[in-house]
């Protein structure tokens, strides 16, 4: 054989060799776009399974097709009532009946919260979050959250609250104040819950999130991993969320962070590729939502939260604590993506919504925005 002639039949090999891989991601990739809600177990383990490189090419290919895959949703969190939930999450901080270091902080004033709802959207959020640690609201709680609501979405933001369990009439006062999205997490899969949770069962949160759906608001739930929990339960969680219909608009996957003083503490470490898998695996199976890198990012180096991006994370929270100090970490985030070449979305407002937050500036000067929660 000729060196010109095995050039020829090294090239056409060649050429034989990315047909067949081109095929084989093609085949992976058919209806890749399409939001199903019919996922089996062993379909999810197959993507799971799938080479790494393949996993995130498939992935990568189904973010472009969705979103713009260099643009990153930047919501803040704040907490607006921290600690002694009676709940006992073993992974949570916030729980009564663990000793951690957390300072336990009733609910906040409205006007403190509309404060940093101003400091997040000067610092380039488009979406405000409010968590509080309970069970569930109480009717007294009620009136200051919905002023939190409609104060925030008078500011121009987008509106989110994670307070526990929802009553269909209070996931209907909530909307009706003008909240867009409830955050509530599945946290795990049903086969491994009742090793995390033990006061509510997945049946009540499925409850919660029907209830925030009838509302009307957007959905925002997703899970945590390093639970101490098997392959099959971060496949069978993500089962779940994608076989919700319609799926969250929101879906979060949080990395583990261990507090000391929880019965998480010492549990061991997810492989971080196994993190990005999740990532990748949710944006196949959930292509229309936004995929949030979540809580452990702070554990993240900045060649790990590039992967996460990659896989088809588009969403990411800034801190919120940090908000009235210059948050440092805001800014490391704004230089992380610069150097990505990653932009901040921002919202894209309609009439509607236009019309909403002018019916709430409105609602806030006849209302008192100096209520006392904490009375
Ligand atoms: S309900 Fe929320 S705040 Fe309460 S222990 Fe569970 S995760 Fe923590």
């Amino acid at each position: 054989m000729t060196q010109q002639t095995s050039a020829v039949s090294e090239s056409s090999s060649n050429t034989n060799v990315n047909t067949a891989v081109n095929t084989q991601v093609n085949n992976t990739n058919q209806g890749s776009s399409e939001v199903r809600h019919n996922w089996q177990a062993d379909q999810v383990k197959a993507l799971f399974d799938m080479p790494f490189n393949d996993l995130m090419f498939k992935a990568q290919v189904i973010h472009r097709e969705n979103f713009n895959p260099n643009e990153v949703q930047v919501s803040t969190l704040l907490s607006i009532k921290t600690g002694a939930c009676p709940e006992d999450c073993k992974y949570c901080s916030q729980s009564a009946r663990y000793k951690t270091d957390i300072d336990k902080e009733r609910l906040m004033e409205v006007s403190k919260v509309l404060e940093a709802a101003q400091a997040a959207k000067d610092q380039g959020s488009t979406r405000f979050c409010m968590g509080a640690g309970w069970r569930n609201p109480k009717a007294r709680d009620m009136p200051s959250v919905v002023e939190m609501v409609k104060g925030v979405k008078a500011l121009g933001l987008e509106t989110c609250m994670t307070l526990g369990m929802l009553s269909a009439e209070q996931a209907d006062e909530l909307q009706g104040a003008g909240l867009d999205y409830y955050n509530h997490n599945l946290d795990t899969s049903p086969e491994h819950y009742n090793q995390i949770i033990t006061t509510r069962t997945f049946q009540d949160r499925l409850d919660t999130l029907s209830n925030v759906r009838s509302s009307g608001m957007k959905v925002c739930s997703g899970g945590i991993v390093g639970l101490g929990e098997e392959s099959k339960d971060r496949a069978s969680l993500l089962a779940q969320l994608a076989n919700l219909s319609p799926q969250p608009e929101s879906v979060p996957i949080n990395m583990l962070v261990k507090i000391e003083g929880t019965p998480l503490s010492d549990v061991a470490d997810l492989d971080h590729f196994e993190f990005v898998r999740c990532i990748a695996v949710a944006r196949i199976m959930m292509p229309k939502s936004h995929v949030r890198l979540s809580a452990g990012r702070d554990a993240m180096n900045e060649q790990m939260q590039a992967l996460c991006f990659l896989a088809g994370a588009n969403s990411i929270f800034y801190g919120c604590k940090l908000l009235t100090t210059g948050n440092p970490e805001a800014n490391k985030d704004m230089m992380l993506f610069n150097r990505l070449g990653i932009n901040t979305e921002t919202i894209a407002s309609s009439a509607a919504d236009e019309a909403k937050i002018t019916t709430a500036v409105v609602d806030q000067k006849n209302s008192d925005l100096f209520y006392n929660a904490v009375n």
